[in-house]
């Protein structure tokens, strides 16, 4: 082939690299892209919905084709030395899902999952008798599909620092907020009981002087991309692994 003849067949060829590239970019990258416009109501509800189920079909696949197929069922307790009793409430009595939906993003209504604090009286972020943070770890396998880093006070964003898992194996979001450092990346594939972050007070709320340093944890499972919160309690109290 001459040299000009080389040159056309590479112009006629780029917009098919080009459009392979966008397919093949990482189904988590999208989801991480996406989710910011949930949470902020930068999107329509059926929209958004659409896209995280074509999403969740790409994040399934990917997992499989990553040697995921099968998982014990149980979950790890997300705090790192800590148990059940950590939970606040009674018996798990912080959890309310009436009028939440997840598409109402930050200004969802209810508590759709469980505070868990931490000893730190002081409110500096660490255990009070370790004096180190306290890591956060997976409750469930899955890939990261989003996190949030470097918030701030200003921020309006409620969960502050999060991580957003999703289990493919099983069709479930976890989420874990009010974190301060955030040790994993999106895209990145963790087992249960892998670190994720640290506890910390980041979020509107949970910034605030009055609220006791906690981990919100939340777990959603999703149909046809319409996540709904399931109540892990009984799942936590019974048959939890403890890190
Ligand atoms: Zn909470």
């Amino acid at each position: 082939m001459t040299a000009l003849g080389l040159s056309l067949t590479l112009l006629l060829l780029l917009p098919h690299i080009a459009l392979g590239w966008l397919e093949s970019s990482h189904p988590a990258e999208a989801w991480h892209l996406l989710y910011p416009k949930i949470r902020d109501r930068l999107i329509d509800k059926e929209s958004a919905r659409e896209t995280m189920r074509s999403l969740e079909i790409s994040l399934k696949a990917l997992y499989r084709q990553n040697g995921h197929v099968t998982e014990e069922a149980g979950l790890f307790f997300p705090l790192m030395g800590y148990g059940p009793n950590a939970i606040g409430g009674r018996n798990g009595s912080g959890y309310h899902i009436e009028g939440y939906d997840f598409f109402d993003g930050n200004r969802h209504k209810g508590h759709p999952g469980h505070d868990i604090f931490i000893r730190d009286r002081n409110q500096d972020g660490l255990d009070d008798i370790t004096g180190k943070p306290v890591l956060v770890v997976a409750a469930s396998s899955g890939i990261v599909v989003s996190i949030n880093l470097g918030w701030e006070p200003s921020s309006p964003v409620r969960g502050g620092n999060y991580v957003w898992v999703y289990d493919p194996l099983r069709g479930r979001y976890f989420y874990y907020a009010h974190l301060t450092d955030v040790l994993v990346g999106v895209g990145q594939i963790v087992s249960k009981g892998e670190p994720l972050g640290t506890v910390g007070r980041t979020g509107v709320n949970a910034y605030k002087k009055r609220s006791p340093t906690h981990l919100h944890f939340t777990v959603h499972e999703s149909r046809d991309g319409y996540p709904r919160p399931v109540n892990p309690y009984p799942e936590l109290v019974k048959r939890a692994t403890y890190p």
